[in-house]
């Protein structure tokens, strides 16, 4: 017999060990909305099983054993297991091989993946052929949406991660892309010669469809790893080397060579290596290349990586005694509220050239936002480096005015926060413009 399915029957513990292990050439075992409550170590006996499904089993707790040979798991809804047992079925050695398609609840991609981003999508290089990758999708709702492998910026591979039941918690994929895509589309796509851009992206318009994560492993068997880069190619070191020697107008915020202040540099390091592994390559592009002074260009960082001390994270750190923002005394004061949410932030940005209003229905996280942001002002403006830097402004003046409430009990205003930024933004504008008009002459 090679397929059991014993779907709603009531599996009691001691039925799996005692009548199971008179099948060892079982292929596919179907055991969804059981009641048992561990996978005996027996089920290692069934060298011949591929797929297991355990869909709705909300007592399973334990897994013991893992078959050798297993490539298909669905543990959808097993909200019960330990984190043990979800550990077991996400380890590295049993998808090292490929061909696996794992469901199960759970939120957090597995640290053995080469890279992660927060949000739908991320991006990685290849040269000379397309690598052999798993794919790592955290999810909080099924979907039927089709994501995409898009190639260079033209050519698009669409995969279909399954539609499930209803999740009662966040999910993970885990897949082998090629299980889930058509191999021949994967066969066809064109490589050019050098490094090739791939973009993974998993941006769905309902946003219960859209991931919290997407992660990607390259199968270090099947790979060149050298031909796989998961930053940009060439672009790090010498982008930072650019930043530190970045000089730009000493009278805005005092002497600005960078190299001057080994701690900031340093810091710098720690927050570049990190970042490449977290942020999307769109905000790291847009901060980089962003016309403001390097303290706001700094302090887009630390929002970026969740480095500046909000209550909030005081709190989480055990260094506080409450999450409470300081100034409207009404919520958690979070990197969203604090630039975003807080009642005197609100204005600012509808004020201010943007108009923006600030959506809270369908605010994430404050990294998705201005990358969002960026996106949209490099669209409408031409020169929206120079216009990056008035968001990158605000932001600064956001905070100073947050900082000047709580330490020196300055009320805040979000007029006059605003009219700082524009002029600082001003000032830091004419001043590049009349240096470059300087150095055109000599
Ligand atoms: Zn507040």
């Amino acid at each position: 017999m090679k397929f059991i399915s014993l779907k709603d029957c009531n599996l009691t513990d001691d039925f799996l060990p005692t009548r199971l292990p008179h099948l060892p050439d079982l292929e596919v075992l179907s055991v969804n909305s059981c009641n048992f409550s561990i996978l005996p170590v027996s089920i290692k006996e069934f060298h011949f099983l591929g797929r297991l499904d355990l869909i709705e089993c909300n007592q399973l707790c334990e897994i013991r054993e893992i078959p050798q040979n297993i490539k298909r798991v669905l543990a959808i809804n097993c909200t019960s297991l330990t984190s043990e047992s979800s550990g077991k079925l996400l380890s590295q050695k049993l998808h090292e091989p490929g061909n696996t398609y794992f469901v199960l609840p759970g939120s957090r991609i597995p640290e053995w993946f080469d890279h992660c981003c927060k949000g739908p999508s991320l991006s990685f290089w290849f040269r000379n052929k397309f690598p052999s990758i798993a794919l790592c999708i955290v999810l909080s709702s099924p979907t039927l949406e089709s994501y995409k492998l898009i190639i260079n910026s033209t050519q698009r591979i669409f995969f279909h991660i399954g539609t499930h039941p209803k999740f009662t918690t966040d999910h993970i994929y885990l897949f082998d892309l090629k299980m889930r895509t058509s191999e021949d589309d994967i066969k066809e796509i064109t490589v050019k010669q050098g490094w090739n851009l791939v973009e993974v992206s998993c941006v769905s318009p309902n946003k219960e469809e859209m991931p919290k994560w997407v992660g990607v492993y390259a199968y270090k068997k099947k790979n060149n790893m050298e031909d796989i880069s998961f930053i940009r190619p060439d672009y790090a070191k010498r982008k930072f080397d650019d930043f530190l020697n970045y000089n730009p107008d000493s009278k805005l915020v005092g002497d600005q060579s960078l190299k001057r202040h080994p701690a900031l540099v340093k810091k710098l390091e720690r927050m570049t290596t990190w970042c490449y592994h977290a942020a999307t390559p769109i905000i790291l592009e847009a901060i980089w290349s962003m016309q403001a002074p390097p303290s706001i260009k700094i302090l887009l960082w630390e929002i970026c990586h969740h480095e500046l001390p909000t209550c909030a994270d005081l709190y989480t750190k055990k260094l506080s005694d409450s999450p409470i923002c300081h100034i409207c005394k009404g919520e958690p004061e979070t990197l969203e509220h604090v630039f975003l949410l807080c009642p005197w932030t609100r204005p600012i940005w509808f004020e201010c050239e943007f108009q923006w209003i600030v959506d809270m229905n369908s605010l994430k996280c404050i990294e998705v936002w201005l990358c969002q942001r960026l996106q949209k002002i490099k669209r409408i403006y031409p020169n929206f480096s120079q216009v990056n830097g008035l968001l990158g402004c605000i932001c600064w003046c956001i905070w100073k005015g947050r900082n000047e409430f709580i330490f020196d009990g300055k009320p805040v205003n979000p007029m006059n926060a605003l009219k700082r930024a524009e002029t600082l933004y001003k000032e830091y504008s004419s001043s590049l413009s009349s240096s470059e008009a300087f150095s055109s002459i000599f």
